[in-house]
Formats: C-alpha cells, sequence, structure tokens
C-alpha cells in the first residue's frame, strides 16, 4: 500500500523543465494534434473503414474537449494520461491494420507523452508504446521490421530523456546563479524578497502556524569604506567572503543568509524565538570581532535584529529589522540591538 503510494507520487511529481509551461503545451498541442488528425477521420471516411475512422473521431474529438477547456482556464475533461493511453491504443490499432503507416504516428505520440505529462508518467507509458507498437508491428509487419522499429523508437525514447537532462541542468545552474551573489555565494537581494514573501504565505496557514516565531538579523559591517580606503578593493571583498564564511560557520539548517546590499547582509532565523535571535546575535558579533576578518585587524559588525509579528508583511518586518541595525549604529556600533 506504501509503495503503491509512493509510486503514484513519483509518477505525478512534475517538476521537470517543462513543468512552468504544462498547461500552455497542453492546450497548443490539443488543437493541434485535432487539425492533424482530422483530415485522416475523413480520409478513413472516404475509404469506408470505420475502425480507423472511430479511433480518429475519438481521438480528434477528446483533444477539442480539452482544448476547449484549456482554454477557459479549467481543468480538461479528459485527463492526459488518459489521452496517452488512447494513443498507445490508437497506434497499436493502426499498425496493425495499416502497418508502416500506422508506425510513423508512434514517433510523435511519444515525444507528445513527455512534453504533455510529468516525466515519470511519460517515462512508464512510452514504455508501454514502445512495447505495444513493437508486439504489433511483429504482427503486421514481421520480426525483422519490429526489431527496426524497437530500436528507433528506442533510441527517440533515450534522445528525448537526453534532452530534457540537459535542459533540467540547464535551468537549475539559471536559477541558482538568478538568486545567487556572485562574490560571496549568499542568496540576493531578489531572493530574500521572494523567499521571505513565500515564507510568510507559509507561516500564515494554520498548519504551519508555531509557537516559536522568526527573526531577521540585519547585518553591516562598520566602517567597511575605512578598510577599503585603507587596503585596497581586493581586500575588501576578501572581508565579504570571510564575514559570510564566519556567519555560515554558525548557521543552523533552516536559516538563510543574504546580501542585500554592499556590506549589508540579512540572515533568516526561522521558528527560533525572540531571546535566541539576540544569542545568536551576539555571538555572531563576537565571532567576527576575533576572526580579523583583515590579517591583524579588528573588524566589527552592528546586527539589528527583528521578530516578525503576526500579521507583519515583509517589508515592515525588513524595515524593523533596519531601525535596529540603526539604532545600533547610531549607539556606537559593535553591537546587537533588538527591536521594539
Ligand atoms: P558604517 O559603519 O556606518 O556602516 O560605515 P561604512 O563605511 O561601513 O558604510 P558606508 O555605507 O559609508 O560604506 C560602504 C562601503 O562599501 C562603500 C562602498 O565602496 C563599499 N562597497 C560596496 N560594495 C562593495 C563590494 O562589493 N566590494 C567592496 N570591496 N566594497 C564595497
Ligand atoms: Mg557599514
Ligand atoms: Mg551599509
Amino acid at each position: 500500500m506504501e509503495l503503491l503510494s509512493r509510486a503514484r507520487r513519483a509518477l505525478n511529481t512534475d517538476d521537470d523543465a517543462l513543468a512552468a509551461h504544462r498547461n500552455r503545451i497542453r492546450q497548443n498541442f490539443s488543437l493541434l494534434g485535432a487539425l492533424a488528425l482530422a483530415p485522416f477521420a475523413l480520409l478513413h471516411l472516404a475509404g469506408a473503414n470505420w475502425p480507423m475512422f472511430a479511433v480518429n473521431v475519438v481521438l480528434v474529438s477528446a483533444m477539442l474537449l480539452n482544448f476547449q477547456a484549456l482554454k477557459r482556464g479549467r481543468k480538461p475533461p479528459l485527463p492526459f494520461w488518459f489521452m496517452a493511453v488512447l494513443m498507445v491504443g490508437g497506434a497499436c490499432a493502426s499498425v496493425l491494420a495499416q502497418g508502416l503507416n500506422g508506425v510513423v504516428w508512434a514517433y510523435p505520440a511519444l515525444f507528445m507523452f513527455f512534453f504533455v505529462l510529468p516525466r515519470g508518467l511519460a517515462m512508464v507509458l512510452g514504455l508501454v508504446l514502445l512495447g505495444s507498437v513493437t508486439a504489433a508491428s511483429t504482427v503486421s509487419l514481421g520480426w525483422p521490421l519490429a526489431a527496426r522499429v524497437f530500436m528507433s523508437l528506442g533510441f527517440v525514447l533515450i534522445m528525448i530523456n537526453v534532452v530534457l537532462n540537459v535542459v533540467g541542468e540547464l535551468q537549475r545552474a539559471l536559477v541558482a546563479q538568478a538568486i545567487t551573489d556572485p562574490l560571496t555565494g549568499a542568496y540576493n537581494r531578489r531572493h530574500l524578497q521572494q523567499h521571505l514573501q513565500q515564507h510568510l504565505a507559509q507561516r500564515a496557514a494554520p498548519a504551519g502556524r508555531a509557537a516559536v516565531g522568526d527573526a531577521l538579523l540585519a547585518i553591516d559591517i562598520d566602517h567597511f569604506k575605512r578598510i577599503n580606503d585603507e587596503h585596497g578593493h581586493a581586500v575588501g571583498d576578501d572581508v565579504l567572503c570571510r564575514l559570510v564564511t564566519a556567519i555560515g560557520a554558525r548557521k543552523r539548517g533552516g536559516d538563510l543568509l543574504f546580501r542585500t546590499g554592499g556590506e549589508e547582509f540579512v540572515l533568516l532565523l526561522p521558528r527560533i524565538g525572540l531571546a535566541a535571535a539576540q544569542g545568536v546575535a551576539e555571538e555572531l558579533r563576537q565571532r567576527v570581532a576575533q576572526a580579523e576578518l583583515v590579517p591583524g585587524q579588528t573588524v566589527t559588525v552592528s546586527i539589528g535584529v527583528g521578530a516578525l509579528v503576526p500579521g507583519q508583511d515583509v517589508d515592515a518586518w525588513l524595515r524593523t529589522a533596519d531601525a535596529a541595525l540603526y539604532e545600533a549604529k547610531r549607539q556606537g556600533r559593535n553591537r546587537v540591538v533588538v527591536a521594539g
């Protein structure tokens, strides 16, 4: 039972490179598929080939119904896995009735599975198509041709997977680049906004509500301009990287560090509580002061601690931490100030 539900989840997980475009692709393919098959329905009607006429009419009608629903933003009435099963049946019927004429439809059908279905499901149905079209070819074309059908269709199946793997890797690399600060490797400001928005949305849901609150630490290097002026920009850059390493050494699993400006950082501490967040901030401050981020010289940071108040939005939360940081600077730097 457990195994079955795990398998079902694996087949329905839709997170490959095409997932974000899935519904648009489904809509366009539904129309395109209906338009491509309609002339053949007429051809079979004219030739009084009733079984093939019926197969075509069923497929064209199903595709048109799905196109209409998707265009209106509704759930397609015929699930796409069912459409794919129909296409496997249609391809096999076509191979049995018309031999090679039917085989040519197996190739676009195979491509279509990977465009309109989650990858795991597409793979399973692709293998079913490969097996059943090969079997039907053995019956209608004999084994030497069936072997060639198997090899060429199998090759296409492999190549589709290679392309999807490469596109997926490129996509992951691009996403990582888009949210990472290239100098320090911390997340960037853009990701801070997105992530906090998501984080607040999840926390607002009743199931995610926890008794212990989240906190933001706004961290700013003291007199960083002086370090640049005295030692040069390259040393300044080095200090930024070492600071990120120092903070990283203290982070818990779920904590995230963002570089929000030149020498300004935000550390998100989920589910921590105000007193503990203040403790982390104080420990970080001391660590940095002892770390000699410039050899032979003490570099310090000021830290503002902002605890999330229920109902607060991202900007208000960030402003709270920033105000506390400003207060730490005003009081003379190298210190932690808690907001409120
Ligand atoms: P305070 O204690 O009030 O924070 O003073 P500060 O000098 O740290 O702050 P200020 O905002 O006056 O100066 C920040 C400096 O950070 C100015 C800018 O040249 C430098 N900076 C910004 N981005 C980078 C960077 O990527 N690398 C280096 N090396 N310096 C940077
Ligand atoms: Mg500074
Ligand atoms: Mg600053």
